[in-house]
């Protein structure tokens, strides 16, 4: 009966497997750490993996103390509105290039979006 359970690694999990894509953490002391989330509240992305990446997230700029620029996250929503959209936007901005500091802008986004629109998509 095991061997029903196994998913070769090329094959996309089977639909009803979709624990994996989130959970809520209600018994976090920071929960709600992000205002504004409407449905079911994703912490997975507790450490958005889009730090390091382009992303269409409303970060503002700031430098840390070795004078890097980083991303200010307080006000984005995105990696935790919804158990399966986050997981799904996430997904897709993982294929983004790397963030080297520019300020955020909505000319920037859409190439951006327009590009990894025209990428296959894995999942
Ligand atoms: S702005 Fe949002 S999507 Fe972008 S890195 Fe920060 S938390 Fe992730």
């Amino acid at each position: 009966m095991a061997e029903a359970n196994i998913v070769a690694d090329d094959q996309p999990p089977p639909p009803e497997a979709r624990a994996f894509k989130g959970f809520t953490h209600r018994a976090c002391e920071y929960y709600p750490c992000h205002h504004g989330v409407r449905r079911a509240f994703n912490c997975l992305f507790c450490y958005c993996p889009l730090i390091e990446r382009e992303c269409p997230g409303p970060y503002r700029l700031f430098t840390d103390m070795r004078g890097t620029t980083r991303k200010d996250c307080s006000a984005c929503r995105l990696a935790h509105d919804g158990i399966h959209p986050s997981w799904a936007f996430i997904q897709r901005w993982l294929d983004a290039p790397p963030f080297r500091g520019q300020p955020q802008s909505r000319a920037r986004i859409r190439a951006l979006s327009q590009a990894l629109r025209q990428k296959p998509r894995t999942l």
